[in-house]
């Protein structure tokens, strides 16, 4: 006998035996997906044990599977000890945690079919008294058509308990229920080909034979021998030579072709291209590769963070480093945030690295993803390059993790349990497989720099820029007296359109970054004061010129511009707060001539769409690029010589205790994409409040400074790196139920252990997100006595277990955010 422990993807903490028949023994392993029944369901859950004595004595009770999803595993059982402490140190279950490997839409579930027929129906109908009813509904649609999905029906009838109704259907013979298995979403792709299988001379000597009946066979043959190979695709082949299916079936007859299917890569390839450059390391760019090389040859865990300033030559020195581990024949997993970072690093390292090379981020197509997935588990791919979700690619024989731009946010995720940390769980990672880790910025996070000076992290420095360039000067405008002195055109400083004037004159690049998308960010009411809100949550409506429609960022509700006050009905609406639209819409004013691009999640959600704008860029045929945060990273292009910033405010309002670490990183980032070469950059930062502390550090370029600074206030008011936090969330329709759940949760702590600080649950500051009501509640212990979170993740886990059992809150999830980057 076999059994196997699987994992479910489901917010329990537990895993489930099961038996494989003994069709399966051979196809079983640890980290492949298997298809069990659990409950009513059929779910996809991963094999995390296998054993051959089962764990109880009552086999009767346990089940088997259906059947193993995989050839290869999906995760190194290897790895399984690192997604164990992912799941425990990020506060969700294992199967969550594991779901991270999975190479996407590819799981299967069972489905409900619902059956009738005409006849049937036919007959029942006429007895129905009542036309109103949902049974009366649902007789109807089943004389359209005589299947549907339990699915279809809930959505056809608005009935979400329609299945009640359904089953005393099926006891009355009107409707059969069955089960199914959905297909996955994604698999591998195959394409028909066909391929000559006779020798040339035999198929030139059967051509007269042919051309008498059926000319067209004849120029299907003569273009499948102009190729190399002697196959193509049976589509396009067709296309070029207008053939038919019947041509081809007719040589295949013949015994002269063949046409099978063939397995073909997706493959992604990015649109940004760059020439291979040369250049001579500097002294500090090989200090700091000779520190970490050794670690690279005794392959020994150590992580070092890099400090290298804007324009320094990171990314030449991770090339370097990844060349040493490539030599010994090991992997390399290279980190980058999403987005904007990734065309020119991408490119780069195909340069560099060619086919090694595999691509993994949120632009990548399921299909790219999968394929690039399964190269990778074949280890086909030595490079391994992507978003944070790279992290969980099945890479072998791991030599050094590198993860740029260590400090970016987007290394958190914040949708779904577990909410991890990609640089944290990345450190993790590199300890469990025994690597070096290398993390850079040039504006390191707090807490890593914290690391640093305490010893627990290895601190490299790049201080100066290479190519003879210099950082750029730094100026700041003060919009408030600007204003009062006539100087500002709408939102742009005077002194700042000269320059841009100047610049786009000599053919240089200016970047302009407003960290806000859409045209302006409030409606707002000038005779009563309303603020135009989502119906769905409770956040402003922004305003986009180009639609001419108001949208919410948080749930995509799209409605035309009110012609008047939804409270009063006056017509007297304002547009207030400027967003990337309207810096275009003006800069399109005052330099009509210019060539501008905009550059937010509105304008790049095209794939490819990027890399095209930034090989324009390059070439000088755009003049400007403005746009959101995605502008202000990692962008490395020398003819950019001026960048300015419309309001360096726009990211300071959040009520969160990293809001003046996020401005600073984003105003430095920003400023460091000028004067890339030895022609020197300038940068204009737009103010109402010019003696802010914060923005002094950044004209002096002072991150020392900085970090002091904000890590004061940090221990002050005890938040990481001097504690650790968590911040407990519910949300629902119901606001009552939501907030229930927590203050349980909030009980059991206060009487589990009182050395936890628990905050009493509160609404969140967006209280009101996709129609539902969302409740926070942050959770905090001192470092100093508490130093791995222990305390804090038991008292939490055993807490919620309690809650749980009680019963009284079963449709509410209370989810868990491990040191949260954002407490709104
Ligand atoms: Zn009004
Ligand atoms: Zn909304």
């Amino acid at each position: 006998m076999r059994f196997i422990q699987l994992a479910f993807p489901l917010p329990m903490d537990q895993e489930f035996t099961y038996s494989v028949p003994q069709n399966l023994y051979d196809e079983v392993a640890i980290g492949k997906r298997a298809v069990a029944p659990f409950g009513q369901r059929m779910l996809t859950g991963f094999i995390v044990e296998i054993t051959s004595e089962p764990p109880f004595e009552d086999l009767s009770k346990i089940k088997r599977i259906i059947k193993v999803l995989d050839e290869n595993p999906v995760f190194d059982p290897e790895r399984l000890p690192f997604f164990r402490w992912l799941a425990s140190f990020y506060i969700s279950s294992l199967g969550e945690a594991l779901k991270l490997t999975d190479p996407y839409g590819t799981a299967v579930q069972s489905q409900k079919f619902i059956y009738s027929d005409h006849a049937t129906i036919e007959k029942f109908i006429s007895l129905e008294k009542n036309q109103k009813t949902s049974r009366y509904r649902v007789m109807q649609l089943f004389l359209q058509k005589d299947r549907y999905l339990l699915k279809q029906l809930q959505n056809l009838t608005g009935v979400k308990s329609i299945l009640n109704t359904l089953k005393k259907m099926e006891q009355e013979g009107i409707v059969t229920i069955g089960e199914g298995l959905s297909s996955p979403r994604v698999r591998s792709k195959t394409e028909r080909f066909v391929k000559l299988i006779k020798p040339l001379d035999e198929v030139y000597a059967a051509i007269p034979e042919i051309e008498r009946r059926s000319p067209k066979q004849v120029t299907i043959l003569l273009k499948l021998a102009s190729f190399k190979t002697k196959e193509a695709p049976t589509g396009k082949l067709l296309k070029v030579v207008s053939g038919s299916d019947s041509s081809l079936k007719g040589l295949q007859d013949k015994g002269l072709v063949e046409i099978y299917d063939k397995n073909v890569e997706r493959l992604y390839r990015e649109t940004y291209t760059e020439e291979l450059k040369s250049f001579q390391l500097t002294e500090a760019q090989v200090k700091v590769i000779d520190s970490v090389s050794p670690y690279i040859k005794k392959r020994e865990f150590k992580p070092f963070l890099l400090h290298g300033v804007t324009g320094s030559g990171k990314t030449q020195v991770y090339i370097e480093l990844i060349k040493q581990v490539l030599k010994k024949g090991e992997s390399v997993l290279l980190l980058v945030p999403e987005i904007s970072l990734t065309p020119q690093m991408t490119a780069r390292l195909t340069k560099n690295f060619g086919d090694k090379v595999a691509v993994i981020h949120s632009r990548v197509s399921p299909g790219e993803r999968h394929d690039a997935w399964m190269r990778i588990a074949a280890g086909k791919c030595s490079v391994v390059t992507g978003a944070r979700s790279a992290l969980f690619a099945p890479v072998k024989n791991l030599g050094l993790i590198v993860i740029d731009e260590e400090h970016d946010a987007s290394y958190k995720q914040e949708e779904i349990p577990p909410k991890y940390h990609a640089r944290d769980a990345a450190v993790m990672l590199a300890k469990q497989m025994n690597c070096p880790v290398l993390m850079g910025s040039a504006t390191p996070s707090i807490e890593s720099m914290f690391n640093a000076q305490k010893g627990k992290y290895t601190l490299l420095q790049l201080p100066e820029r290479v190519d003879g360039a210099t950082l750029p000067t730094i100026t700041l405008v003060n919009t408030t007296e600007m204003k009062k002195k006539g100087e500002m055109e709408n939102v742009f400083a005077k002194s700042l359109l000269t320059k841009i004037d100047e610049r786009i004159k000599k053919g240089e690049g200016v970047i302009l970054l407003q960290n806000r998308r859409g045209f302006a960010t409030q409606v707002y009411c000038v005779e009563c004061g309303q603020i135009e809100k989502c119906d769905n949550c409770s956040v402003g409506m922004v305003y986009h010129i180009k639609s001419n429609n108001i949208k919410c960022h948080y749930c995509n509700l799209v409605k035309p511009m009110p012609l008047a006050c939804s409270r009063c009905g006056s017509k007297h609406l304002k547009l207030f707060g400027t967003g990337t639209e309207r810096v275009e819409d003006e800069l399109a004013f005052y330099f009509p001539e210019a060539r501008i691009q905009r550059v937010d999640s509105d304008t790049i959600g095209e794939k490819g769409k990027l890399g095209e704008t930034l090989n324009k860029f390059r070439d000088g045929e755009i003049d400007i690029l403005i746009g959101t945060q995605m502008v202000a990273k990692g962008l490395d292009f020398p003819r950019v010589t001026l960048v300015g910033v419309i309001s360096a405010e726009a990211s300071l309002w959040m009520p969160d205790f990293r809001a003046e670490e996020r401005t600073f990183q984003l105003l430095t980032q920003v400023s460091g994409r000028a004067g890339r070469s030895v022609v020197p950059g300038e940068v204009v930062i737009q103010t109402f409040d010019s003696n802010n502390p914060l923005l002094q550090f950044v004209l002096n370029n002072d991150y020392l400074g900085f970090y002091n600074r904000d890590l004061q206030s940090r221990q002050f008011r005890l938040y990481p790196p001097f504690a650790n936090l968590c911040l407990a969330e519910t949300r629902d329709k119901d606001a009552r139920k939501a907030s229930d759940a927590l203050i349980d949760l909030y009980k059991e702590m206060f009487r589990l252990n009182r050395s936890v600080a628990v905050l009493p649950p509160t609404t969140a500051v967006l209280a009101k997100l996709k129609n539902e009501f969302r409740f926070q509640m942050l959770i905090k212990t001192d470092k100093k006595f508490d130093p791995a979170a222990s305390a804090l993740r038991e008292t939490i886990s055993k807490a919620y277990n309690i809650v749980k059992k009680s019963g009284k809150h079963r449709d509410i999830r209370i989810v868990f955010d491990m040191n949260p980057y954002s407490i709104v």
